[in-house]
């Protein structure tokens, strides 16, 4: 049988995955879901954020399912690792406006596409020598003085570009344009002040154009800067369509189209690469509502929709979308970041209910 792994991780991560596996496990698929550890309280369990055990079943799964985790002070993030370990070099992030829900604009649809495996996130970070070249005498005395006593004054983070990745997701944003009939690509970045870096992604974003117009004539391409997309997305949302950018970018930019359509509580992921999937909500472990059984399982949900559509369980994928779609425009429940003060059990129900409906 097919396995899936499954990690709650922390705080409300718990609580979303067992809601999430209520509506799974109610379609009846065959798959054997591998229960496996991450996260902090992983760490004080077993001196790991992330055990061997679990990336090893996260590989050798057809899927793997991530709740959320509290970071763990001075160690690499567990999901930055997973994703690097399953080589998942996209990070999906649709944007998508439902109706019963309050939001700023109407009509909004539009997808993230975030190169998930370099960039800023690449967790390389150093302690630097402050340089002593052009410092004044109080300077130096001063600079003298931090090492004494072990100070750190100069912090450096590489920020690692590729011209083999940049091209990697330029070409996965067509492809995903030519399969769900987008047609706009919006490459994101900095190129004027990183000219290196963001030079590199913009000229290969470019490259990939030029080989795909040909073949699909009817599919726009632009640039912007990624300050500029930061005001676009609040004046101009409805002009987007698919967004291709760099990972730290993309992780702002999809917390941002979060609150321009009903929060972190509605917002999945997926993180796809050539062979593997690891699908998991935006939001992190939520501390301030953890424990109060609060958590708006819908992102959840529909990361499990998201990880069907890759398992091509598509007619299930589509299922679960119109069910959640139907609870949210009935507006009879909702959990409190939607207004409602419905628990997340509550929604949980309402929306298995209607999944039983449907199919
Ligand atoms: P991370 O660094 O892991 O991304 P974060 O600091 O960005 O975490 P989140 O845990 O995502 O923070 O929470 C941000 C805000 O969104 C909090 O106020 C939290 O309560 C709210 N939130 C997050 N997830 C949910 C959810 N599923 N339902 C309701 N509210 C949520
Ligand atoms: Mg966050």
């Amino acid at each position: 049988m097919k396995k899936i792994t499954t990690i709650a991780g922390d705080g409300v991560g718990k609580e979303v995955m067992e809601a999430g596996l209520t509506i799974l496990e109610s379609l009846n698929l065959n798959y054997d879901f591998i229960k496996s550890k991450a996260g902090f309280e992983c760490f004080q369990n077993c001196g790991k954020t992330i055990p061997e055990e679990t990336i090893k079943n996260a590989k050798k799964s057809a899927a793997t399912l991530f709740g959320a985790i509290t970071s763990t002070p001075s160690e690499k993030s567990p999901i930055i690792t997973l994703r690097k370990e399953l080589d998942v070099f996209a990070n999906l992030r649709p944007i998508k406006t439902f109706e019963g829900v309050n939001s700023l604009f109407n009509n909004i649809d539009f997808l993230i596409i975030r190169e998930n495996t370099e960039g800023l996130y690449s967790q390389i970070e150093s302690f630097e020598k402050e340089e002593e070249k052009n410092s004044t005498k109080k300077e130096k005395k001063e600079n003298n003085e931090n090492e004494k006593n072990n100070k750190i004054t100069k912090t450096i983070a590489k920020r690692v570009i590729t011209k083999k990745a940049s091209t990697k997701i330029c070409e996965f944003a067509y492809k995903t344009a030519i399969k769900n009939n987008r047609k706009k690509i919006t490459c994101v970045h900095k190129e004027n002040v990183l000219k290196k870096t963001d030079g590199i992604f913009k000229e290969s974003f470019y490259n990939v154009v030029e080989r795909y117009s040909a073949k699909c004539p009817d599919i726009k391409a632009n640039d912007y800067y990624i300050d500029a997309t930061a005001m676009y997305l609040i004046t101009k949302p409805q002009e987007f369509d698919i967004i291709v950018t760099s990972n730290l970018y993309g992780d702002i930019l999809s917390d941002e189209g979060a609150g321009l359509v009903g929060g972190l509580g509605l917002s999945p992921s997926a993180n796809i690469g050539d062979k593997n999937g690891l699908f998991e909500p935006v939001h992190g472990s939520a501390p301030d509502i953890e424990g109060k059984g609060l958590a708006n399982p819908i992102a959840m949900i529909l990361s499990i929709s998201m990880m069907l559509e890759f398992l091509k369980e598509d007619f299930y994928a589509k299922q679960i979308n119109k069910a959640v779609e139907n609870v949210l425009k009935s507006k009879k429940i909702a959990t409190p970041d939607l207004g409602g003060n419905s628990k997340t059990s509550d929604i949980t129900i309402a929306i298995k209910k209607e999944l039983e409906n449907l199919i």
